[in-house]
């Protein structure tokens, strides 16, 4: 048993000693403060699961969401929304940071199958909507990759990932200010996860109502964040237009958010250290 010794190397006095000990005995994990619901892991007061479809949707098309790990870890998330919205065997998910990693069993395979699409906004990406309802090769339907994280995150998930370059890549257009105003989202049009395969699902699908079901739970916590006092937060792009924007903005950005041409960059002399935003 460990000894506490003091720099003259005598014991501790015992009641010392039981104090430590008692310290020593109290575990790492503070203990859960609210009961979580069994289903999506949220406390059981703010659980959204009532807004689940009664019967999981089952589509036509598969979705194959690659994870950043840091994204399970944000308190708002909407990819549960997704997985448990959707029949199981729907809505793969893949964590990591590259892709296909020995341990994703299987993917590999799913990323070279030619009925797969990658939705990701690269110069080669065509708009989703023309993509044929059926693809081509006998195969019912897509397998639909999306790179779920921030923006930086899916960008690096792309560019350490050089298998996805050689996917078809599709890309949705005019979709709207995001419906899920609770997270800042970085510019206008920008969506969730959720919202981006909602309305990727309808439009492959041609079926408005794989959206409003699978939005329910997104909308229903949304109500509630507003009713419970959150503040509805506009995107960055709104707000640094509206000047209300709290950060100081690279001069970089604030030339691209106000139309400036991005050629003008190779004359920017200042200092690159302002332009660290999180656009
Ligand atoms: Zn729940």
């Amino acid at each position: 048993m460990l000894r506490l010794t003091n720099k003259n190397n005598t014991t501790m006095s015992e009641d010392f000693q039981e104090a430590w000990e008692d310290l020593m005995g109290i575990p790492a994990d503070p203990p859960a403060m609210r009961e979580l619901c069994e289903n999506c892991r949220r406390p059981k007061p703010v659980c959204w699961c009532a807004y689940l479809p009664a019967s999981p949707l089952i589509t036509k098309c598969r979705l194959v969401i690659l994870q950043h790990p840091a994204e399970e870890k944000r308190c708002l998330r909407t990819v549960p929304m997704l997985s448990l919205g959707l029949a199981p065997g729907f809505c793969l998910i893949f964590k990591g940071k590259k892709f296909p990693h020995n341990r994703h069993s299987g993917l590999e395979e799913i990323m070279t199958a030619p009925n797969s699409v990658l939705l990701y906004p690269s110069p080669q990406s065509v708009n989703l909507a023309e993509l044929p309802k059926l693809p081509s090769g006998g195969f019912d339907s897509y397998n639909l990759f999306l790179l779920d994280g921030t923006w930086p995150q899916a960008k690096a998930i792309y560019h350490s990932s050089p298998l996805l370059h050689s996917m078809r890549q599709v890309k949705l257009l005019s979709t709207g200010t995001s419906e899920y105003v609770i997270r800042t989202q970085p510019t206008e049009g920008c969506l969730s996860t959720l919202e981006t395969a909602a309305l990727a699902l309808t439009i492959l699908e041609d079926r408005e109502d794989i959206r409003e079901i699978l939005l329910k739970p997104l909308k229903a916590l949304c109500d509630f964040q507003l009713d419970h006092g959150a503040v509805t937060h506009q995107s960055k792009e709104f707000l640094i237009k509206t000047k209300t924007y709290p950060k100081l903005i690279g001069k970089r950005l604030n030339r691209l958010l106000n139309g400036v041409s991005p050629n003008l960059e190779e004359l920017d002399t200042d200092d690159p250290a302002q332009d660290q935003s999180n656009f």
